[in-house]
């Protein structure tokens, strides 16, 4: 399968492992939108978040606490969680991957 996560979570691309856990994996997005912008995704490979949370509903919850435990760790104030789902709303890698933005202040409503 063609699939850039897939890659990195079988180690055949580099990435900057911030955590590999059973179900997940998180490493910093490449092309960051804030100063803490980390992709948190689920090793097992299905599109979107509602595909996980039908497929494996442990590794969705898997995905927020990794990301509370990222923040504590960066001292993160605040911050925010984003799933992009469908090329209309942004997304562009269709493996599931939570985005975890922090570092800055963050406007709402986002663009
Ligand atoms: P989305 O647009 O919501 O599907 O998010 C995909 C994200 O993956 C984008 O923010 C990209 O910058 C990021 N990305 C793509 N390839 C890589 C990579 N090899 N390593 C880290 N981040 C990546």
């Amino acid at each position: 399968m063609n699939c850039i996560f897939c890659k990195i979570i079988a180690g055949e691309i580099p990435a900057n492992l911030l955590l590999n856990t059973e179900d997940v994996v998180a490493f910093p997005d490449l092309n960051p939108q804030a100063p803490t912008h980390i992709l948190i995704v689920p090793k097992i490979h299905v599109e979107n978040a509602a595909e996980l949370a039908e497929m494996q509903p442990n590794a969705l919850a898997e995905l927020f606490k990794a990301a509370k435990k990222l923040a504590i760790e960066l001292n993160l104030p605040g911050y925010r969680t984003v799933f992009n789902t469908g090329e209309a709303a942004g997304q562009s890698v269709f493996h599931a991957h939570l985005h975890l933005l922090g570092g800055r202040a963050l406007g709402w409503p986002p663009g």
